[in-house]
């Protein structure tokens, strides 16, 4: 059985003291998160190294937002795979809709930082999803199949296990907009179909599959509680402690 994860993405938000602050609150509420949920933050780069030390000796597991695919060099301004390592970073957040959207992530980037992470270690969340003009014109399963294929290419089976995915329609992200639980089900199983195709079922019923796209809390039992989603990618609720707290305990 698959277990369920809750990531929160706190993209450019909190300097490191307020990512501490927020992190000694979760670590006050985790003595109360449902034991069957594994929990992950992602703060912002400069964040990682203290949220990191403040995590000890919880079960709260930490990410980054993004990452370079090279190992060091001459690429001003980026994080590499092997500092974040450094750091005891787990996760990292890959081709999130907002760095495909403004920072120019490409799917031939994300297939490259897809296998870096997993080079060094590090257990990659892939963002997949539509516009709301390409669900509008119907081609919204086209869509996150191309974005599937090519981000898995030359990807090894057993590297492959290691990742999770997040189905994250761009129009329901921040928007206040969500995916009614059917239309995220629906994309769910058909990321699955999509995986089983290019590896085997095996691997497609064993993926993690998280809906991401304006989860709070007022929606996070009927979306997590949909037979292809196993979790959820949360970016704004992710910033209030006792919200985030809340929908990881959504079933409780
Ligand atoms: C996200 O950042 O991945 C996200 C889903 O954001 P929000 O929950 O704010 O829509």
């Amino acid at each position: 059985m698959r277990k369920i994860l809750v990531a929160g993405n706190w993209k450019m938000n909190n300097d490191v003291e307020a990512s501490l602050k927020l992190t000694e609150n979760l670590k006050e509420l985790s003595k109360e998160f449902d034991q069957n949920v594994d929990v992950i933050i992602c703060p912002p780069f400069v964040s990682l190294y203290s949220v990191k030390q403040a995590l000890n000796g919880t079960s709260i597991k930490i990410g980054a937002q993004n990452m370079h695919f090279e190992d060091r060099g001459a690429y001003t301004g980026e994080i590499s795979p092997l500092m974040l390592k450094e750091l005891g970073v787990e996760y990292v957040i890959i081709g999130h809709s907002e760095r495909r959207q403004y920072f120019n992530e490409t799917d031939e980037t994300v297939n490259k930082k897809l296998k870096s992470a997993l080079k060094y270690g590090l257990k990659p969340i892939l963002c997949v999803g539509e516009t709301l003009e390409q669900r509008e014109s119907g081609i919204e399963k086209q869509t996150v199949k191309n974005q599937i294929v090519k981000a898995f290419e030359d990807i090894d089976l057993s590297d492959a296990e290691k990742m999770v995915v997040a189905y994250e329609p761009i129009w329901a992200i921040g928007t206040g907009k969500t995916a009614t639980s059917q239309q995220a089900n629906d994309m769910a199983a058909f990321i699955r179909l999509a995986i089983a195709d290019t590896y085997d079922r095996e691997l497609s019923e064993k993926i993690t599959i998280l809906y991401g796209g304006s989860v709070k809390l007022d929606n996070a039992n009927e979306i997590l509680s949909q037979s292809d989603i196993d979790g959820a990618l949360v970016g704004g609720a992710s910033l209030k402690a006792v919200e985030f707290s809340e929908i990881i305990n959504y079933s409780k």
